[in-house]
């Protein structure tokens, strides 16, 4: 015990130590995974609930980490976000899902995450520009997905960027829609062109009245609003059923397709102009 003055004592935990370092460690071998290579992306198909045709990808990142393995971005992006090396992750996501998806020969969009560290900051909008640019994608094909808490740090900061990046012609997707804490009227401050319901929302759908009624909740707000819906996280045919039913629009989860390296799709990316 170390001794910090009267009356304060602080213990030495070495199970926080060892929790504090191991974070710390992380964090520094996340400064140099884009130099490294060590990032990559996945690619999760979004399926037309009335079709079945696939009309889009999700870009997902997984970090290959040299001694752990697999690291989940549920662990890595929110040490990511905290240090700042985000912005340099969230970049390289961002070129690499856009000239993957610049490549395919149907009309098949891609969704990138973003985070709020990369929305608040002050040139997000002009590197959306510039790797559209670079790419050649069609802006139309771009989708960025911010959840409602990334935006709520500087709220008239975070509009204008999405504006900016509306502009270009690029969609904005609300993800996780239901898990935050204001939704209805984030959907109204903020220009969103889609609605990706929670996944935790739609894989109670059976098990859950409240569930059910809230997912068609949603679905009537999408249908007024003007707004597309996407279900995330469906699992079952059940799930499916159920979706198209209450006439939701697209569907991803485990049902429709694991995230997994673009080339499984191929039937998709390069079917001959056909998606
Ligand atoms: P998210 O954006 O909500 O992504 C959906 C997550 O649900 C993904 O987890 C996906 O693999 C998982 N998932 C998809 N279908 C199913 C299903 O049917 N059942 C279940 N149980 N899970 C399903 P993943 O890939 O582990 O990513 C976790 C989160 O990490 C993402 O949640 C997103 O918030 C964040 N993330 C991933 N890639 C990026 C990125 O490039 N940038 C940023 N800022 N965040 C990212
Ligand atoms: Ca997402
Ligand atoms: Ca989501
Ligand atoms: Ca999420």
């Amino acid at each position: 015990a170390k001794s910090e003055g009267r009356g304060t004592c602080r213990f030495f935990d070495p199970a926080i130590g060892a929790e504090i370092r191991e974070r710390r460690q992380l964090e520094h071998d996340l400064r140099h995974a884009v130099a490294r290579a060590e990032l990559e992306l996945v690619y999760q198909p979004q399926a037309r609930v009335e079709t079945g045709a696939v009309i889009g990808f999700e870009a997902l990142l997984r970090w290959r980490h040299p001694e752990r393995g697999t690291v989940s971005p549920a662990v890595f992006i929110p040490i990511a976000e905290e240090s700042g090396a985000i912005l340099a992750i969230g970049e390289w996501a961002l070129r690499e899902a856009c000239r993957e998806a610049a490549t395919w020969t149907g009309s098949a969009s891609v969704a990138v995450n973003v985070s709020a560290v990369q929305i608040h900051g002050p040139h997000f909008a002009r590197l959306v520009h510039e790797v559209l640019f670079q790419s050649g994608l069609e802006p139309r094909r771009l989708e960025i997905e911010v959840t409602e808490t990334a935006l709520i740090r500087d709220p008239a900061r975070a509009l204008h960027t999405l504006r900016s990046i509306k502009a270009l012609g690029v969609t904005v997707a609300m993800d996780d829609f239901g898990t935050g804490y204001s939704s209805l009227s984030n959907l109204r401050t903020f220009p969103f062109d889609k609605i990706k319901i929670d996944g935790s929302f739609v894989r109670s759908v059976h098990s859950n009245a409240q569930a059910a009624a809230i997912v068609r909740s949603v679905l009537g707000l999408g249908r007024g609003l003007g707004l597309p819906v996407v279900a995330e996280g469906v699992e079952t045919a059940e799930e499916l059923r159920f979706l198209a039913q209450e006439c939701c629009d697209a569907a991803q989860g485990y049902l429709i397709g694991r995230p997994a390296p673009i080339g499984q799709f191929a039937q998709h990316t390069h079917g001959g102009g056909r998606v």
